[in-house]
């Protein structure tokens, strides 16, 4: 019997603040309900319609350093004056069990987890708004934010654009549905990189004995 079970890809997501990567990850994750999105811990307060667990777990400074002292964090780091990071437990569980797991985090975030013991796993993504005047439209018309916020998010944007090159694919959003077949077709195809598929080294060994024996090697 083939055993060809996949090994789970860490999926990094990261854009400015307002260029559409929560969009494509919930689009990514109805797509595919097999993958699972690493909810992250954050000490910034919840906004209108977030959910405890689901968005973010929503913790105490305490708590949060406490998570980062106990080795608990993947990746962690100051977004915007709060902490963020990714808890470390449920993506080696999920990784281990051959499913992805898609990060919304931000390139400093990135670059941790790129430089980890599971680099070998990871596939980073960049998204690029299609213009300056573009990204304020969104944040704008995202309606989450109040002016001092946006205007925090659009001083702090060039910070983030400025890692662009880091990532292993950099998408330019502009039709929404367009960059979503993109991005779908960057992890169909990455999930079938050599390092996903653990099962190949056996296959290959199978098919060594099996041409042995009927050449009688
Ligand atoms: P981020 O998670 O990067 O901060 P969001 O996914 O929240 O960004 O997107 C910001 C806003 O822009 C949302 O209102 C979203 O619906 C909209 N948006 C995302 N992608 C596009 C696109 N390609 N064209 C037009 N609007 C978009
Ligand atoms: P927001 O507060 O708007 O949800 O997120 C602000 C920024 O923090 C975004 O760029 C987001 O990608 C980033 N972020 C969210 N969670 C994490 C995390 O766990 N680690 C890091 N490094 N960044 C994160």
């Amino acid at each position: 019997m083939l055993n060809n079970k996949r090994r789970g890809l860490l999926i990094i997501l990261s854009s400015p603040s307002g260029a559409g990567k929560s969009t494509l990850s919930r689009r990514l994750i109805k797509w595919d309900t097999s993958l699972s999105f690493s909810v992250s811990s954050t000490t910034r307060t919840m906004r209108s319609g977030e959910e405890n667990g689901k968005d973010y777990f929503f913790v105490s400074d305490e708590e949060f350093s406490k998570q980062v002292r106990l080795g608990e964090m993947l990746e962690h780091a100051q977004v915007f004056g709060c902490s963020y990071g990714s808890p470390k437990g449920p993506v080696e569980a999920a990784i281990d069990d051959g499913q992805d797991v898609l990060f919304d985090i931000d390139w400093q975030g990135a670059q941790q987890i790129s430089n980890s013991a599971l680099q070998k796993h990871v596939l980073s993504i960049f998204i690029l708004p299609p213009s300056i005047i573009e990204l304020e439209r969104r944040l704008k018309g995202r309606g989450q934010d109040t002016p001092e916020i946006i205007t925090k998010r659009m001083q702090k944007s060039w910070d983030e654009i400025s890692h662009w090159s880091g990532y292993d694919y950099v998408l330019i959003n502009d039709d929404l549905d367009a960059t979503e077949e993109k991005l779908k077709t960057i992890v169909t195809t990455e999930r079938l990189r050599r390092s996903q598929q653990p099962g190949l080294v056996g296959h290959v060994r199978a098919l060594q004995s099996e041409f042995e024996s009927k050449n009688d090697i």
